[in-house]
Order: C-alpha cells, then sequence, then structure tokens
C-alpha cells in the first residue's frame, strides 16, 4: 500500500485517517491522484472539479474524498465515494450490530479498490454497465440466514460476520486454513470477477481462454460435483506440489481465484514494503543471500520471477519478525513450480489488460499533465 502523506506537514497518515496524527488536519484519500488532500466542510478543487468528504464519513468512518457535482458518467456516486457507490446492499440503519461490522469491512474494501485501480485493472461500476462490479454485505447474524461468500455476475457477496475475530478464527480452524482475513476473501472474490471479464469474455479472451485451461484445468467442470467432492474427501494428499491452497484443488476457478488473491497479497505487501524504505542487504546478514532485494516500484516489466524471488526473501524476514513476536508467520504458504506458472499467467492478464485500458475514467484516472 502507498505511504499517503499529510498534504500539510507531510507525516506518514496512513491509509485510513480521517486525521493527520501529527497536525491534526483532516485529510481525504483522492482516488484520481492517489494521495491525501486537506478534507475541508466545503471540499477542495482539483483540475476545475470539487471533490468533498464521502457522504459515509460520519457512519462508517469512511476517509475517502468525491466529487461534489456529478455527470451522467459518474451519476451513481450519489454522494459517496468510489469504492462506496459499489455497495449494492448494505445491512438497514437500524441493524446497528451489522453497521458496526460494515465499519472494518468497508475499510479493507476500499483498500482492495485502491489496489486493483493502482494496478491498472479496470473497475466498471455495476451503475453504469450491466454485469459491472458490485459488493453485496450482508450479515448472516443478524439476517438469520447463512450470507454465503461469492461472486456471481460481478456482485461480489461478503459476509459481514466475518469480520468478527472469533467468528472468522473459529472457521479458519474448522476449516484447517493457514491463513483467513476479510482483505484475503474481497482479493480472493474479486478473482473470481476478473478471470470472467478478462479471460472468459472481453479482448483478450480468445487469446487466454485455452492458455487458462491448460494451466488452471478446464472450468467447464461441474461445480456442483467440485463442491461435494471437496467437502467430501478434502484435497489430494499431495496437494501442495501442484498448488497454493487446499481450496485452489477444489475446481479451476477457486484455483485461479486463490492465485488471483496472492497476486494482490504479494504485490500489495512488497509495494508496502518498497513505500516504507525497507531493502535487505546481503553483505549485512550472517546467512547466504546471492543478492541485495530492493523493492521495485512496478514489477509490470519484469517476469514473474523476478517477483517472486523478491518475495521469498521479504516473506522469510516477514515471518521470522513474526515469530519474534509470538505470532504465526505473516505468509504462511509455499508457492510450488506449478503456482508459479500460474501467478505468472495472472502477472500477464492483469499487466495486458492494464496496458489495453486506455479510456479515461475520471473517478479513477490522474489527469495526465498538462
Ligand atoms: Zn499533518
Ligand atoms: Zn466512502
Amino acid at each position: 500500500m502507498h505511504a499517503l502523506t499529510c498534504p500539510i506537514c507531510n507525516a506518514l497518515s496512513g491509509f485510513v485517517n480521517q486525521r493527520c496524527p501529527e497536525c491534526g488536519t483532516t485529510v481525504g484519500v483522492h482516488l484520481p491522484s492517489r494521495s491525501l488532500l486537506v478534507a475541508s466542510e466545503e471540499g477542495v478543487d482539483v483540475d476545475g472539479r470539487r471533490w468533498v468528504r464521502c457522504s459515509n464519513w460520519d457512519t462508517t468512518g469512511c476517509n475517502w474524498l468525491t466529487l461534489a457535482e456529478v455527470d451522467d458518467s459518474s451519476i451513481g456516486l450519489r454522494g459517496r465515494c468510489f469504492p462506496g457507490s459499489l455497495v449494492r446492499r448494505h445491512p438497514d440503519a437500524d441493524d446497528t450490530i451489522a453497521l458496526e461490522k460494515l465499519t472494518s469491512t468497508s475499510r479493507d474494501m476500499r483498500m482492495l479498490i485502491y489496489q486493483l485501480v493502482d494496478l491498472g485493472l479496470p473497475v466498471e461500476p455495476f451503475w453504469r454497465t450491466d454485469g459491472g462490479l458490485a459488493f453485496d454485505l450482508l450479515s448472516s447474524q443478524t439476517t438469520g440466514q447463512q450470507v454465503l461468500i461469492g461472486h456471481a455476475n460481478g456482485v461480489i457477496t461478503i459476509d459481514l460476520a466475518e469480520s468478527l475475530d472469533a467468528y472468522r478464527e473459529r472457521l479458519r480452524v474448522d476449516l484447517g486454513e493457514p491463513y483467513r482475513t476479510m482483505l484475503g476473501h474481497f482479493r480472493h472474490e474479486v478473482g473470481h470477477y476478473y478471470e470472467h471479464i478478462l479471460v472468459e469474455t472481453g479482448d483478450g479472451a480468445t487469446e487466454y481462454l485455452d492458455k487458462c485451461r491448460e494451466i488452471f484445468g478446464d472450468e467447464r467442470a461441474s461445480y456442483a460435483d467440485a463442491i461435494d467432492r471437496h467437502y467430501k474427501y478434502g484435497a489430494p494428499r499431495d496437494w501442495r506440489k501442484s498448488y497454493i491452497s487446499e481450496y485452489a484443488t477444489m475446481h479451476p476457478w477457486e484455483d485461479f481465484a486463490e492465485c488471483f488473491a496472492h497476486y494482490l497479497h504479494i504485490t500489495g505487501t512488497i509495494d508496502t514494503a518498497r513505500e516504507s524504505g525497507l531493502m535487505l542487504e546481503s553483505d549485512q546478514v550472517r546467512f547466504t543471500m546471492n543478492r541485495d532485494i530492493v523493492p521495485l516500484e512496478s514489477y509490470a516489466d519484469e517476469p514473474i520471477e523476478r517477483l517472486l524471488y523478491d518475495w521469498k526473501w521479504l516473506s522469510m524476514m516477514f515471518n521470522r519478525v513474526n515469530a519474534a513476536m509470538g505470532r504465526r508467520p505473516l505468509y504462511p504458504f509455499e508457492i510450488p513450480q506449478p503456482v508459479v506458472r500460474k501467478l505468472g499467467f495472472v502477472h500477464r492478464v492483469i499487466r495486458e489488460s492494464a496496458k489495453r485500458s486506455t479510456a479515461v475514467d475520471p473517478l479513477v484516472d490522474t489527469p495526465a499533465p498538462a
């Protein structure tokens, strides 16, 4: 994640604060410029357009800015910031228990959208395009029904109950998963969305689909059968040789979504390390390390192996740091060779799609310098 800084004092203000922790200035995230701006009551002008606080500023503590006046292309905002506008359903206003969970969940969702836009991926809202991206943030604790986390035709459904540590942790243990977070859910589900719009349909589809089937398997295999098999027999004993997780073994779609999530985990974390000025110097360590690890500004034009090599050393370091605090590893996964190939495919689809999407969207694109 970018180290967002206060526009007044240049202190690190971070991604979620409405006030600079150093000087107290009210700040808001301006997505097109990927920066914080002073978020006064009356708003701030950027390139002739006025940006104001998101209408969820006081309710769920959103710290993003939104266009004050909207035209036809941004009519769906209705006072909300861009990520907020993607929420199609959320708990009723009188459901205070569920609404409480909305605060942290919305924060994770904003992190997701920020990263997708930063990677150059198209984020087409459901209110502008049929089948566009939408989020249903519901709580199985208050609806009385089990909310199934999933994706269908652009709509990502999230169970808000998973924002409760005790609830989510129990599921994690029951399911034998090494890692389970709300951000992880978002990253996984959006992987289904992008496989659908970039690989199975869309501009690059014909070229990608064959390759995708060769690497991940045929996605036309029955999904219902796959679920039955997975929950009856579990993952194959030797799954570690070719998959990133047990869940990825269930169906080619899940394998792709898991790899997509890992791509976001890895790039997002390396980015955070780089923005913190972190590098690993090989002549400063007691063990053998072939070269310095200096995280790159962008891995877009690098082979996946370069990204994963840097990640191997960085994640090893993060895991040891966590162990020093008596915590589980930050990244409790191993990446076997077949998964390198899968991540390479995800890398390629993301890079090429980012290069193809040249349309300027005033909600998310930085205006070109004059
Ligand atoms: Zn400040
Ligand atoms: Zn917002």
